[in-house]
């Protein structure tokens, strides 16, 4: 099948994205090409353009991708689960494609793997460009986890599973049992809520959402925040607020030293801190180490995370689509050819996310 596509790219910081027009000419035995429905920008969208992330370029932004099977090769018959897998089928997948008998992917750290394929992250070039969300078709390459996502779901609330939902789906499996403990998400954006609504879910006795924003922590009650902590307040002020309550897992989504620095010192003995914001450069956090090991806490890192995380994550939004308001998340909505515009508002941190449909 041969396919006239369009991929908005981007070439460096401060220049507009360019519509650049990509001729296919079929795709490998291995591989899936999957027509775009809908693409949010995530906030490392939003970093890689204004040059807070550095990627390699020319490249096609966007990862929180979903589309329609429009072709695939004959070595791809079912989905990750097992689901078989036909043209038009709706669809998610993982956000990097990697080999399974590299040495990392082996030790169960495929997210590292040696020459990771990463989509909205890899450089664009004439004979291999369909490979970010910003353009009208997308090939998956070999080594892709791709998902079937059930019909009922609407494109915004299935976009942002392979980023933000799947993240989460990770930072919740390295923090462990979470069952009857309290909970403390640290920042209240996108990955924030989708914490306390996964925390919610996974029987937390608390679940305590931080912000210094006091609309966004009130926003956090409809993910299933039941305590709210403002982020000025130091941890003696925290455990003033709530006497009867010691923090067991802290989650950090905000990347801030400070935040991170006060999530520890909050954790109850024997206490677990996962990281997943600190995505950026930034100055050293400083940890006292005495601390940690008189109060037995452990510190964990998360970034991107494994196929299981996202089959976790699909599976998470369909049984809870409508209990939390998912949809609401996406604030604003553009065209392909507004993607410009949709970055203008992506920035104003006015919407958690923006979408582009197709
Ligand atoms: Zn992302």
């Amino acid at each position: 099948m041969t396919i006239k596509a369009t991929a908005m790219v981007f070439s460096e910081v401060g220049q507009p994205f360019k519509n650049q027009e990509v001729i296919l000419n079929g795709i490998d035995s291995n591989e899936v090409l999957v027509r775009i429905l809908y693409t949010t920008i995530c906030t490392s969208d939003v970093h890689t353009f204004t040059g807070k992330r550095s990627t390699p370029c020319p490249c096609v932004l966007g990862h929180e991708i979903i589309g329609e099977i429009l072709d695939k090769g004959e070595k791809i018959t079912r989905d990750f689960n097992g689901h078989l897998l036909s043209i038009g089928d709706l669809v998610t997948w993982c956000v990097y494609a990697f080999d399974k008998s590299s040495e990392m992917a082996k030790k169960g750290i495929p997210q590292k793997s040696e020459g990771l394929y990463k989509y909205g992250h890899h450089q664009f070039k004439p004979n291999d460009g369909l490979n970010g969300g910003f353009a009208t078709h997308c090939v998956l390459k070999k080594g892709t986890a791709i998902f079937k996502l059930p019909d009922f779901l609407s494109y915004k609330q299935a976009a942002p599973i392979n980023c933000t939902h799947a993240t989460i789906a990770g930072a919740v499996r390295v923090a462990g049992y979470l069952e009857n403990k309290n909970v403390m998400i640290t920042g209240s954006g996108m990955l924030g809520l989708s914490a306390c609504a996964m925390a919610r879910e996974s029987g937390a006795k608390n679940v305590f959402a931080m912000d210094i924003n006091p609309e966004r922590l009130v926003y956090a009650k409809k993910f299933g925040a039941n305590k709210l902590v403002d982020a000025n307040l130091s941890p003696d002020e925290i455990r003033k607020l709530y006497p009867n309550e010691k923090i067991d897992v802290v989650i950090d989504t905000t990347g801030i030293p400070a935040v991170m620095e006060l999530g520890i010192e909050i954790l109850n003995i024997g206490g677990t801190a996962v990281w997943i914001g600190a995505v950026f450069n930034q100055p050293a956090t400083k940890i006292n180490a005495e601390m940690i090991v008189r109060n037995l806490i452990t510190i964990k890192g998360l970034h991107n995370y494994t196929p299981n995380d996202l089959g976790f994550a699909v599976d998470f939004i369909a049984k809870n689509h409508s209990k939390y308001p998912f949809e609401e998340l996406v604030g604003k909505e553009f065209l392909l050819d507004e993607l410009p515009e949709a970055f203008e508002s992506a920035q104003s941190g006015k919407h958690y996310r923006v979408g582009i449909r197709q």
